[in-house]
């Protein structure tokens, strides 16, 4: 299996958001140049649900247009589980639209520690990757 690694400030970026956020779900873009993480977007969950999300369409225009100004490359999309694990949901599952995506969710359900975890989901199959935060 292959190593994927998530920088410490990044994991600490999008646990961040998904504190502020809770109890609802929170979601953003992670972008990626030459193998290396670069940068998280903060996007607008518009659903404004603690159970899912629906990334504002309009930030994710404006996202993919800077990722694309600055040669950058999508390289994953997360959101938050305030209040459960951080496994794919069937809703996740269906509309996961980006089979070259890892998704990340951020999991507050131990809230003294937050859990992150990768996964590619492929026509409705779920793999999980290993992820490293060093
Ligand atoms: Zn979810």
């Amino acid at each position: 299996m292959k190593k994927l690694v998530l920088p410490s400030t990044f994991a600490d970026e999008i646990i961040a958001h998904a504190k502020e956020g809770a109890p609802l779900e929170v979601c953003g873009i992670l972008a990626t140049k030459d193998g290396q993480i670069t940068q998280v977007y903060r996007a607008y969950n518009i659903a404004q649900s603690p159970v899912t999300y629906t990334m504002d369409p309009k930030d994710q225009l404006r996202i993919f247009k800077d990722m694309e100004e600055r040669g950058w490359e999508l390289w994953g999309i997360y959101h938050s589980h305030p209040a459960t694990e951080a496994q794919p949901s069937a809703t996740d599952i269906r509309m996961a639209y980006y089979p070259e995506a890892y998704y990340l969710i951020i999991s507050l359900a131990r809230p003294e520690k937050a859990l992150v975890r990768a996964f590619r989901i492929l026509g409705g199959q779920v793999l999980e990757e290993k992820l490293m935060i060093e």
